[in-house]
Order: structure tokens, then sequence, then C-alpha cells
């Protein structure tokens, strides 16, 4: 395979297939239950640097930034980011990262930092234990009151999503109440270690390190779209001045929690200060990709070769 690679990336330029685009991960790590595929196995994404080292240009985002605010968009160019502000990328991403030359950005969570994880993975981890198909579970009371029954086939997926979806529009204490009360459901404690994010000393060493931008993801990780005007600055602007007050130096990017926007959120993104911010529309970057809604490719537990396929 290896000697044939010359001849495919000569294919590629024959074709075209060299277009710019930002590339979207969330954590390097082996999980059992990863129903939004947000993790890549280590030795998968190690093969993924080798392959974008060879094949294309990587560069830091703001570079890429940049060149777009001049109405250029560089064919080859590729930008790595990482959303949320995982540890496990410190021990699995950042050692491959090295070796191969591939800078990033990441984008931090800043309420999460230093803190025992996300709510998602605490919820896959007790919804998918298959010992649990037994018991029913009830949430909440009144009109507001969820309950599963576990029946023969039960769709372990449906009730994840439904909570999921469930959670997600809570406000953070209350949030934390009825994960509480999954958790004792599924008879587990969350591991802490294994899925937590960052400290701020962490990202300081990132961030010192050279390679490693710095972007904002919000404090709460809320989705924007559903909060009101005050509520969206509050997360957009005080996320960026928590950022700027750990690094003492300016942050330049955003991206959306869960790659949700609306127009007001782009607004208050641009008021707050950003350059630019990023959302999770799936496609390369052109030169007048909008500059508060940047595409980003999501990329998966793909071998470097599957990678190199679906880039465009
Ligand atoms: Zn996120």
């Amino acid at each position: 395979m290896r000697r044939l690679r010359p001849l495919a990336r000569k294919l590629r330029r024959w074709t075209g297939r060299n277009r710019p685009a930002i590339l979207l991960y969330h954590r390097v790590a082996r999980i059992a239950h990863d129903p939004w595929a947000l993790a890549v196995p280590p030795d998968l994404f190690a093969e993924q640097m080798e392959v974008l080292s060879r094949t294309r240009r990587v560069v830091p985002l703001t570079r890429l930034a940049e060149e777009l605010e001049r109405g250029r968009a560089r064919a080859n160019w590729i930008a790595i980011t990482f959303d949320d502000g995982y540890a496990d990328l410190l021990h699995e991403a950042v050692p491959a990262m090295q070796r191969f030359d591939c800078p990033a950005t990441m984008f931090v969570t800043t309420g999460a930092l230093g803190g025992a994880g996300f709510w998602w993975d605490r919820l896959s981890e007790a919804v998918f234990r298959p010992e649990r198909l037994a018991a029913a579970l009830a949430l909440g009371a009144g009109r507001d009151r969820f309950t599963w029954e576990p029946a023969a086939g039960a769709d372990r997926q449906q009730l994840h999503m439904a909570l999921w979806r469930r959670l997600r529009r809570l406000r953070p204490g209350d949030r934390e109440e009825e994960l509480a009360a999954i958790e004792r459901w599924a008879g587990i404690a969350p591991d802490r270690e294994r899925d937590r994010a960052m400290t701020a000393e962490e990202v300081r060493g990132l961030a010192r390190s050279g390679f490693f931008s710095i972007g904002a993801h919000s404090i709460s990780h809320a989705p924007l779209p559903e909060l009101n005007r005050f509520e969206k600055a509050a997360e957009i602007a005080g996320s960026r001045r928590a950022c700027e007050e750990m690094l003492g130096q300016p942050v330049l990017g955003f991206a959306y929690p869960f790659g949700d926007l609306d127009p007001e959120s782009c607004e208050e993104v641009r008021r707050a200060g950003f350059r630019f911010a990023c959302s999770t529309m799936p496609e390369p970057v052109r030169a007048d990709s909008p500059r508060y809604a940047l595409p980003r490719l999501s990329v998966g537990a793909w071998s470097g070769d599957e990678l190199l396929q679906r880039l465009p």
C-alpha cells in the first residue's frame, strides 16, 4: 500500500481533490460506549496524523482564518480542531501530533475545566450498561415526568436519545440531579478520571507548547439558540474572558456547542470580539465561507487511508 501512496497523491491533484478543510475531533481514546462517535482510538489517530502530514499542509486554524480574511482559501491546507477540552488529548493525541508536526486548536468549555467531565459521557456510560435491562426508570414529576419500562427488545439507543434530548435542555443544577438519578438506576459511579476535562494548568501547558492554540466553546456547553440574548452573550463573551484570563493572551476563535447556531449567536460572537467561529457544517472551506460559521468535517475512528478517501 505504501508504494501506491505517491500515485494516490498525484491522482488527487489531477482530480482536484485537495480542497482546504477544518477537521473536528473531540477525544482520542478507546471508549466502549460512544453513541456520538466522539472518540478516535489512539492508534488510528496516529495513522491519521501521519497521513495528513504526508499528503496535506497542516496549518494552525488562525493561519487559515487569516488567509480567509484576505479572501483566500488555500488548496491542500488542513486545520485540526478539538472541541470540549478532554484531558485524554494530553497523553493520547499530543505525542502523535508532535511526531508528525501537526498543530491544532482546542476549543475549551471553560466551565468544565478542572471538573469531572461532561454529562453526555456519564449518560451513555449509564444507559448502555446491559445488566440494567431489568429495571424501570422514572424521572421528574407532573407534565415533565419521564418513565421507561424495560420490555423484550427494549431499545437502548432510543432510551439514550430520549434522555439525551431531555438532559440537554435542562439547567445545570436540574441536569445534575437527573444524572445522579440515572446513575443510581444504572448502579454506577462515573469514571471521573477517564472522562475528565483538562485543568486550567493543563490548558496553559498546551498553549505554551506553541503548537496548540486555544479557542472558546462557551461556559456551560448550552445549546445557544435555546437561550435568550443576554444568556447567549454571557456564555459567549464570558468564555472568551475566562480563556483570556487563564492564558494572558487574546483568544480569537469560538466554536458553537453542539454546532448549534442562529443569527443572534453569530452576532454575539462577533460582538464579543472573536475574529472567527466554527460550526459543524460538514463542508470544505471556501474563500466565501461565513467567517462566523466556518464549516468543519467531523473525523471518525478511521484508518489513515480512509481519512484520505473522505477528505474533500
Ligand atoms: Zn462541544
